[in-house]
């Protein structure tokens, strides 16, 4: 059976086709630069640069595609049994998978506020698939679902409480690959009453405190600016500051949030939003660059301090997204100087985590540390395909 996962941003559609429930990936790619002069799609191999004014060329390419008999993909659309998006916010409406019926479409419109960024794309994605495969299930996979199980002394702020009722709480992201990881580490585990902290370290980054499979705290919260340092998002800042920029300095709200979500975090500590970058810098020196990482790690350990305490005890710790993958340098760093929490790494094995199953756990360490690739289309490709089966 074959599910296309679609993940669609304002100007690009990122896509895998997977024969399930193998999860074989028969086709992975994305169309780029969508509504500008010249768009770039790539699928497997196959590259092409060319105006796509719309998702729905872009999609149509990648139809065409699928549908070309040197590609042998697939013979009829139809084969093509559900799509599965992702979407940003599900507010506090959406728990699991959902099947999108105009009324689940018209709930992800009310959320516009919410997420403004990312949620008109994903309903663009979902409207322009509907068009294109009429007859396959359409599914929506949130990536606030799985942080619903955060229990109100964890989503709720100290204001209020008309707004909570307002919706003004923690809301959590990243919760498809959060779900993905912790799942992953349980298996290791061999079970699932565990205590886990999933540090998901991507351009955006956020931990999630993971008990007994479920997300009891999130570093993310209303947005996704709180929490940890990240690209080019600032983390936790004390909320004085914006009223001061605001009123003292006359900055407007809007160059308020430009600020805060592109200029600040790693591009304003070093002056790149590419952790290779840093590092680099850093190696030779650059003390801009070497405080950025101690910064961006502290912020981290004082995540795996407050999670610790909060579950009383932790079995493993998770690394994943590109720099949680990738950086070694950031993996030590935030490992070290946590003997007292039962945290060790094992250096030599954090140098190649790949040739030991991603285990970089120290032998006299009792909390796990692994490095997990993270797979969110794999994961909306397994939620589809258990909603529809
Ligand atoms: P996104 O949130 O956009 O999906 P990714 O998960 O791809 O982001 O992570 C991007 C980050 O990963 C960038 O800061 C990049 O520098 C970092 N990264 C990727 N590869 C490496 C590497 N080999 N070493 C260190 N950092 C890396």
């Amino acid at each position: 059976m074959k599910i296309l996962v679609l993940n669609s941003g304002s100007s690009s559609l990122k896509f895998q086709l997977f024969e399930m429930p193998e999860g074989q990936v028969l086709v992975k790619g994305l169309a780029e630069r969508i509504g500008e002069q010249t768009a770039h799609f790539k699928a497997n191999d196959y590259e092409v640069s060319r105006p796509l004014p719309t998702h729905k060329e872009a999609l149509q390419l990648l139809t065409d595609y699928l549908l070309n008999p040197d590609n042998q993909i697939i013979k009829d659309k139809n084969e093509i049994i559900a799509v599965g998006h992702r979407v940003v916010h599900g507010g506090n409406t959406f728990v699991q998978p959902t099947l999108i019926t105009p009324e689940v479409k018209a709930k992800i419109k009310e959320l516009f506020s919410l997420a403004p960024l990312h949620n008109p794309a994903n309903l663009t994605g979902i409207e322009t698939a509907e068009q294109i495969f009429p007859k396959a299930e359409q599914v929506a996979i949130f990536d606030t679902a799985f942080h619903q199980t955060i229990p109100i002394e964890n989503n709720k702020y100290a204001i209020p409480d008309t707004f909570y009722q307002e919706g003004i709480r923690k809301y959590g992201f990243h919760g498809i690959s959060h779900q993905y990881v912790s799942r992953a580490a349980n298996k290791r585990l061999g079970r699932t009453d565990t205590k886990l902290i999933t540090l998901h370290l991507g351009n955006g980054a956020s931990a999630t405190a993971v008990r007994n499979g479920k997300s009891y705290d999130t570093t993310m919260g209303f947005g996704p600016m709180n929490g940890l340092i990240m690209g080019t998002r600032s983390g936790d800042i004390d909320q004085s500051i914006i009223f001061y920029l605001l009123d003292k300095m006359g900055y407007t709200s809007a160059e308020i949030q430009t600020i805060l979500n592109k200029k600040s975090g790693m591009m304003a500590l070093a002056g790149s939003n590419d952790l290779r970058d840093i590092e680099t810098a850093a190696r030779q020196g650059d003390e801009k660059a070497r405080l950025a990482l101690k910064m961006y790690a502290g912020a981290i350990q004082k995540y795996i301090g407050n999670f610790t305490a909060q579950m009383n005890g932790l079995d493993a710790i998770v690394f994943t997204a590109g720099i949680g993958e990738n950086s070694d340098v950031v993996r030590r760093m935030v490992s070290q100087n946590l003997d007292y929490l039962g945290i060790r790494a094992d250096l030599e094995k954090n140098k190649d985590p790949k040739t030991y199953q991603g285990d970089i756990t120290a032998e006299n360490s009792p909390v796990k540390i692994w490095v997990i690739p993270t797979n969110e289309e794999k994961e909306i490709a397994q939620q589809t395909y258990t909603l529809i089966h």
